[in-house]
């Protein structure tokens, strides 16, 4: 059986999880620190929280950048559901961006149209929430042009891009930017559940670090005075998004492989797109501003319905071949359409959605494995 994605676990992370365990602390302890500190170290971000999970790293994120109740929030149309979910948690409206069909990342040109008839009508988004899809990111320049012309604030969606650079900077060092990356099993490190944000100003860091721990702060002052632990405060309203030390553990191990499971990643999109039929498949594209660390590979499939591309999936799955399709459009799902969104909002997201299918692509499949993979697809056609 072949999954579209899977996590790769070693002796190494098995055994610095089990020291964790086997130490005074699980929960909030050294490990915590340590992790955010080497991400810090890897991708060049000044501050770094971690959490318990992208969506509520996504969540602290917003409150640190002030979204409120009736502010409106823009992503991607494209996306996992949790890049608007988050903005509905601070009681924020909700409206996507489609996206252009070569990177499938938010169309910049129908955005400034966008941004345009909203300044009109006195409706601006104060969050753009871009997605870094399938590792590959957006043309972050020119949204931070548009950011400067419209005073809106960007937050990353980078849940899919860990060690994906733009312009040769890594994703999270940007002066302007909070990023967020996952490390769900099926994303580019994992800590089971986890997820991380990254900052290079102090005030947003210190609200986000504080939001995933009730809203409460430490008063360092009174360390001295053998009462400490009575002494915190809440600030915010905040919760509990903590990630455990055992999880740290594991995250502070499978970062030191980041750079081998991108290049594992990158040799097998590189076979995909060399072998495949590119006669009946559009492959990924890559662009001058931004490589793809391959997340994910994405097909889609050229000049047939959409039952072909689901014909194609059912026909791989007989074959013990699992696929995936990344996304069906935010504004598709039932909870999105009773907010009143449609079919035929976002017309190029639809698009995709009828005809893309992720490949299988991951650190440890083998290069025999993908050309079966290919040779099946490619028979599929014939
Ligand atoms: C995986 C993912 C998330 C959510 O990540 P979790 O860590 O599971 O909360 C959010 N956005 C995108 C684009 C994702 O791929």
């Amino acid at each position: 059986m072949i999954r579209y994605s899977e996590q790769h676990i070693d002796h190494e992370d098995i055994s610095k999880v089990v020291k964790t365990l086997k130490s005074d602390f699980i929960t909030t302890g050294p490990k915590i620190p340590e992790f955010e500190k080497n991400l810090s170290k890897k991708i060049n971000s000044k501050y770094s929280v971690a959490f318990n999970s992208a969506t509520s790293a996504l969540h602290s994120a917003c409150i640190a950048l002030g979204l409120k109740k009736n502010d409106w929030l823009w992503t991607s149309a494209n996306s996992f559901v949790a890049s608007a979910n988050c903005g509905l948690y601070c009681g924020a409206k909700i409206d996507f961006i489609d996206i252009e069909l070569e990177t499938f990342n938010i169309d910049l040109e129908k955005l400034e149209i966008k941004l345009y008839k909203a300044k009109k009508k006195k409706l601006l988004p104060k969050i753009i929430i871009p997605i870094v899809f399938a590792g590959q990111s957006y043309d972050r320049d020119r949204l931070i042009n548009l950011s400067k012309k419209y005073n809106f604030k960007i937050l990353e969606d980078a849940s899919h891009g860990l060690g994906s650079k733009y312009k040769n900077k890594y994703l999270g060092s940007h002066k302007k930017i909070i990023t967020v990356f996952s490390f769900h099993p099926v994303k580019m490190i994992t800590t089971g559940e986890g997820g991380s944000a990254h900052t290079q100003n102090k005030k947003y860091y210190e609200i986000m670090k504080s939001v995933s721990s009730h809203g409460i702060v430490r008063k360092k002052n009174h360390l001295n005075k053998g009462i400490n632990h009575l002494l915190y405060e809440q600030r915010y309203l905040g919760f509990n998004y903590r990630l455990t030390d055992i999880q740290a553990a594991l995250g502070i191990s499978q970062l030191k492989k980041l750079n081998i499971f991108i290049k594992k990643r990158k040799n097998i999109a590189k076979i995909y797109s060399k072998y495949l039929d590119n006669k009946n498949l559009i492959l990924p594209t890559e662009k001058k501003y931004a490589k793809s660390t391959f997340h994910l590979y994405v097909v889609l499939l050229k000049n047939h319905p959409q039952k072909k591309r689901n014909d194609l999936i059912f026909f791989l799955k007989k074959n013990k071949i699992f696929t995936n399709i990344h996304y069906k459009p935010i504004h598709l799902q039932p909870y999105f359409q009773k907010l009143g969104f449609k079919k035929g909002d976002f017309k190029n997201a639809e698009e995709y959605y009828e005809k893309a299918i992720s490949l299988p692509i991951h650190p440890n499949l083998k290069k025999r494995q993908v050309m079966s993979i290919i040779k099946k697809i490619n028979n599929f056609f014939k």
